[in-house]
């Protein structure tokens, strides 16, 4: 009892000192702002019908940054592109044609660092286990069926490749209704040993019932799409504070190709966008310097937050907080940041009437652009923040489309987002450490997250 009482008080002193440390009346003008004077919902369909998915290296990808550019600077933002170098790849006419026992086109497309291959028809069989050892049907000289929930690692595909003799893969995708589910397969950009095709429920279903039935599928592949090194740039944009001390807001630029990007990850490219015009215009001079980062190449394996990190690790960022595919926000997570506690949880109490309700999270995932900066030990934020399944369905494919955003969603996102990204610029009484390398790997084990980073390529540090 005593301890509910005691947590209550600390509760309640770390509210007012987040509103001390801002003020109600910037808070609310900031708020209200988000609502009646968005501009994020119009510049993303501006950009999406314009130019189409910003898969990295192509020409929509460029014109949509220099659109975004423009965009800043029409409200008096600042900004510079900061190019890298990555292992690209670009998507060329790959084929998988059902040959026996009936000839047609399937729906399918290549994964990510599949390379050119002379066309070759082969057997179909299933591969329905994830470990190595538990498959033993033959498979020289076939092309290996993939349900979705077995997940095969790159080594695992390399190992079946090279001494077994497969020469393909299919991968149902998970989703039904010819969807299909672009994607890398080799993280670290190295090419893919043999064709790797991600194809849909339905035709995936279809060959798995004639493989049981034992009528030999035969399909014949065909890849023209090929690897190679790139160069492509980071925007990034300065709000100076007082400090040099600075708070990063990220958001990937990059997509796919299929559809226009719109959710993924066109949602936090317009979020990010709108929160530096709001606080450029209602509250520009803040305690720490806020830095706006829209990274590019994520989707082939978060490049562009590599690069960014790589550039600017030694400079005194305090903070990071990742918008990816950020839809109606309901609670926020401190990722394994325990200085972050105190601090998410006055924001979050804040916030509780307008649907935060979720409790607080902290355990940090993998696969996001916050990853290098919690590999750099710096204390990351993300927030829980679900769209509707009949939007989301449409991940990595050709319906994530601007007609699946919801405008009073957007602005509630921003809303939230531009309030936190004002009080933890304004907190100076919140002390935020870097974590040193220890304490950093204990976070990562303690989120049990060792295994998937090392099978990921992402382990940084050396045994
Ligand atoms: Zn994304």
């Amino acid at each position: 009892m005593k301890r509910n009482i005691l947590r209550g008080l600390t509760l309640l002193l770390c509210i007012s000192l987040t509103l001390e440390g801002s003020d109600s009346s910037v808070r609310e003008r900031l708020m209200g702002a988000a609502y009646l004077d968005n501009q994020a919902y119009h510049l993303l369909e501006e950009m999406t019908d314009r130019f189409g998915g910003r898969i990295t290296g192509s020409k929509s990808n460029e014109q949509s940054l220099i659109f975004l550019q423009e965009a800043l600077e029409r409200e008096g933002i600042e900004s510079r592109q900061e190019p890298f170098s990555f292992p690209g790849w670009v998507r060329g006419k790959d084929e998988a044609i059902l040959i026996e026992p009936v000839k047609r086109p399937l729906r399918a497309i290549g994964l990510g660092y599949v390379q050119p291959h002379p066309s070759f028809a082969a057997e179909v069989t299933l591969i329905d286990k994830a470990k190595e050892e538990e498959i033993t049907v033959e498979l020289k000289g076939k092309i290996g069926l993939v349900p979705a929930s077995v997940k095969l690692s790159t080594k695992t595909i390399d190992l079946f490749a090279k001494e077994r003799g497969l020469k393909g893969l299919l991968l149902i995708n998970r989703k039904n209704g010819g969807q299909l589910l672009a994607r890398t397969q080799h993280r670290e950009g190295s090419p893919s040993p043999i064709p790797i095709f991600s194809i849909t429920e339905e035709e995936g279903h279809w060959l798995k019932r004639l493989i049981e039935r034992g009528d030999a599928p035969s399909v014949q592949l065909t890849t023209r799409s090929e690897t190679k090194p790139m160069r492509t740039a980071n925007l990034v944009a300065t709000l100076p504070g007082r400090v040099s001390e600075k708070v990063v807001i990220g958001a990937h630029f990059d997509s796919w190709d299929l559809g226009q990007g719109a959710l993924d990850n066109g949602l936090g490219i317009v979020q990010a966008y709108d929160v530096a015009r709001l606080l450029k215009t209602i509250h520009p001079d803040n305690h720490y310097t806020l830095e706006f980062v829209w990274f590019n190449a994520e989707e082939f394996g978060l490049y562009g937050s590599y690069a960014y990190i790589e550039k600017h690790k030694n400079e005194p960022i305090r903070s990071m907080i990742n918008l990816d595919m950020v839809g109606d926000p309901i609670g926020i997570n401190a990722m394994g940041f325990d200085s972050l506690i105190p601090f998410l949880e006055g924001f979050s109490e804040q916030l509780k009437a307008l649907s935060f309700k979720r409790a607080m999270d902290n355990k940090p995932w993998n696969g996001g652009d916050h990853m290098p900066f919690i590999l750099t030990g710096i204390p990351s934020i993300t927030l829980y923040a679900p769209i509707k399944e009949e939007s989301s369905r449409f991940y990595h494919d050709f319906g994530d489309t601007f007609d699946k955003v919801d405008e009073t969603t957007l602005s509630k996102s921003i809303a939230i987002i531009s309030l936190l990204a004002y009080q933890l610029s304004n907190n100076h009484k919140l002390h935020l450490p870097r974590l040193n390398r220890d304490e950093t790997i204990a976070l990562l084990r303690k989120a049990k997250l060792e295994n998937s980073l090392r099978e990921s390529g992402y382990w940084p540090f050396p045994d």
